[in-house]
């Protein structure tokens, strides 16, 4: 799986309702068209990962810490390894940060397994070790960022909460923005991440768009021939630039 943006890091200092984007502006029978092929492609084709097999906070957290900057394929067994070594936020808090550092030995990017300690210690201090499921009391966390708050809220908590990872980016700019630079997009991109949300049903949503983008629209060569978006994509027939 592609790169997920550094998002834990990048902790908006804003409150909640200073941070709302404007709102997002797409036709509706786009938007239906969009929700209802999204959803029926990942019926058919949503990767099968084990921490879609679960909606404990703790474990979403580990999931999602560990899929910035590592590839799907290597995070699994590592996953697994350390739920087992640390089953819930207690137990992580509870060890020395030198022992979980090397527990999370080879993933690399060693800033993270600090960030999920100073997590746990803080879920356990303040909230009895149970994550909160509000946007405003998760991103008061030092190392919860807005994609992470939205990947908790709606995989955890089961709510229409949006999220934006780098899979995300891509696949909303390119089938409704289509030019420009998706980094100066932000804003817009949030909002329309929001907006397209199918009522009562973010779970599957967002996890069918990071699949989507990683499986059909993806980076270098995306599958525009086979893509159900492409009489709705203002980017097909995807074109890559040539000599970069
Ligand atoms: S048509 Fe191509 S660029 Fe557009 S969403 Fe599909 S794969 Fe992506």
């Amino acid at each position: 799986m592609p790169r997920r943006n550094g998002s834990i890091s990048k902790r908006p200092r804003r409150s909640q309702h200073e941070s709302r984007p404007p709102a997002a502006a797409v036709d509706s029978g786009v938007k239906r068209r969009f929700q209802s092929r999204l959803l029926k492609w990942y019926r058919e084709h949503g990767r099968d990962l084990p921490w879609r097999k679960t909606s404990d906070p703790y474990k979403i957290l580990v999931s999602e810490v560990m899929l910035q900057q590592t590839q799907v394929d290597r995070v699994i067994p590592k996953y697994h390894e350390f739920l087992e070594r640390y089953p819930t936020f207690q137990d992580l808090a509870e060890a020395p940060i030198e022992e979980v550092r090397k527990a999370w030995y080879p993933l690399g990017y060693n800033i993270r397994p600090y960030r999920l300690h100073s997590i746990a210690c803080e879920t356990v201090a303040r909230y009895g070790g149970t994550l909160p499921n509000h946007q405003e009391e998760l991103l008061s966390f030092k190392g919860i960022g807005r994609y992470t708050a939205g990947a908790i809220q709606s995989f955890a908590f089961n709510e229409d909460a949006p999220i934006l990872d780098t899979n995300v980016i891509r696949v909303l700019h390119r089938v409704f923005a289509g030019t420009g630079n998706p980094k100066t997009q932000k804003r817009r991109l949030w909002a329309l991440s929001e907006a397209l949300i199918p009522k009562g049903k973010g779970y599957d949503f967002n996890q069918a768009l990071m699949d989507f983008g990683a499986m059909v629209c993806t980076a270098r060569d995306p599958y525009c021939l086979l893509c159900p978006m492409k009489d709705i994509c203002k980017t097909y027939p995807f074109e890559p630039k040539r000599g970069g």
